[in-house]
């Protein structure tokens, strides 16, 4: 293949989905992997689709949109261990009527959540501590495997015609009369007009190639505990208050020259029992660069946050760890749609922890932008160009 309609770089959950959109539109597709499918934050993080209840109206209208696309996947017969039992949200006891008064405006809102007192939650969750005098239920709140989300999405892309090309990395990009020409890769030169970047948190050197030397986005790192299975310790997936903190601590993060600036690490307990048995149990937030390696300190830090929730769960081995990169962007929109700024280049990238919730509607919103097609939601907000990037 030495020509494309589009050409998409990154092989996650955000290349995978766009390729897919893109090929069921009858475009030519051609999608760049520079390592394996899923090698990047995809195949790196939790399982939850969700949203979070604290968030802006705008966002929780992102995210239930997003959950509508997991429902209409699973209903095609697609799977990708979409399941949603809901998720359970607590806090400190002097939290509860903040939390409480936030489920009443999300029913307003037609959002189906309960607030469960003591009694109901040791019925519904034995094992969580007993110091705990209740907890939000959110029934929306799903999960799935990210990484089947990834093959089969591929695979349905490949069934409309997407080549899939791993092991082959975007080295440059041809601009001639002032918008994209092609894409050069280590394995040749594709020519086309219009180049996808959804290379997570490297999207920022990818923008680099095609003259966009500062595309704002950065990895935010993440670590994860995977537990042994043990059946029942948990029957849902359960988190903490703590965590929309977090995220909205790291979102107040001072930007210097070189990106977002180290601050104290976010830590909460997000604990999601996996079909397997198996219990992912996360996460932590913080600015390293690229770095990967797995800290006992932070994992330490999670486990010791999990089992203030969960405390049998001291009892069970932890199997693996590991930490990914979360593709950040300051003002906690991704950047989704094209630029003026370097005509052919479409972004859908910078989704920090929200990345496999918000894939299918991103290929969506990308495909609609793409077609001259209304969007189903404002994207507006998520205009790459709300930011300078040349
Ligand atoms: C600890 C942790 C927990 C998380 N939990 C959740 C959760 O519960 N729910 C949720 O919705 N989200 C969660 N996320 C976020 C989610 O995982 C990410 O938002 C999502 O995976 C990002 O997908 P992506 O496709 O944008 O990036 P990635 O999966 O990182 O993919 C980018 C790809 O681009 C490739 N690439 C880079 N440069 C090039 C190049 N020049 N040429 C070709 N290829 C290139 C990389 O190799 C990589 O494979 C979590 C993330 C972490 C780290």
């Amino acid at each position: 293949m030495n020509s494309a309609d589009v050409v998409i770089v990154g092989g996650g959950v955000i290349g995978t989905a766009c390729a897919d959109a893109l090929a069921r539109e009858g475009l030519q597709v051609i999608l760049l992997e520079r390592l394996g499918l899923a090698a990047g934050a995809s195949s790196a993080c939790q399982s939850g689709i969700g949203y979070g209840p604290f968030g802006s109206d705008y966002d929780l209208k992102f995210d239930l949109a997003a959950i509508a696309e997991y429902r209409q996947l699973a209903a095609s017969g697609v799977h990708v261990d979409y399941h949603c039992d809901g998720a359970l949200l607590v806090g400190e006891p002097t939290e509860e009527p903040r939390i409480r008064a936030r489920l009443e405006q999300l029913r307003r809102m037609g959002v189906a959540c309960d607030w469960l007192d003591a009694a109901a939650l040791r019925q519904a969750e034995p094992n969580l501590s007993p110091a705990l005098t209740g907890a939000a239920l959110l029934h929306d709140v799903g999960q799935v495997s990210p990484m089947r989300v990834v093959v089969e999405l591929t695979q349905r892309a490949a069934r409309h015609g997407a080549h899939i090309e791993t092991n082959t990395e975007l080295i440059g990009v041809e601009i001639a009369a002032g918008r994209v020409a092609a894409a050069v890769t280590t394995r040749g030169r594709i020519a086309t007009r219009r180049l996808v970047v959804a290379a997570g948190a490297w999207s920022r050197a990818v923008g680099c190639l095609a003259g966009l030397r500062k595309v704002p986005v950065w990895p935010l790192k993440g670590h994860v505990l995977v537990i042994e299975p043990a059946p029942g310790l948990l029957r849902r997936y359960s988190t903490e208050t703590g965590y929309e903190a977090g995220v909205a601590a790291i979102r107040q993060s001072a930007m210097g020259e070189a990106g977002p600036e180290p601050g104290p690490p976010q830590v909460a307990a997000v604990l999601q029992p996996l079909p397997s048995g198996q219990m992912l149990v996360g996460s932590s937030r913080e600015f390293a660069g690229f770095d990967r390696e797995v800290s006992r300190e932070r994992l330490a830090q999670i486990a010791g946050r999990a089992c203030r929730l969960v405390p049998s769960l001291a009892r069970h081995r932890v199997i693996r760890t590991y930490a990914g990169l979360r593709p950040w962007s300051p003002d906690g929109h991704p950047l989704i749609g094209p630029t003026q700024q370097s005509e052919g280049v479409f972004f859908a990238t910078g989704h920090a922890g929200e990345g496999n919730t918000r894939a299918l509607i991103t290929a969506r919103l990308v495909a609609d932008l793409m077609m001259d097609r209304t969007p189903p939601l404002d994207t507006t907000p998520l205009a790459p160009d709300r930011f300078v990037m040349n």
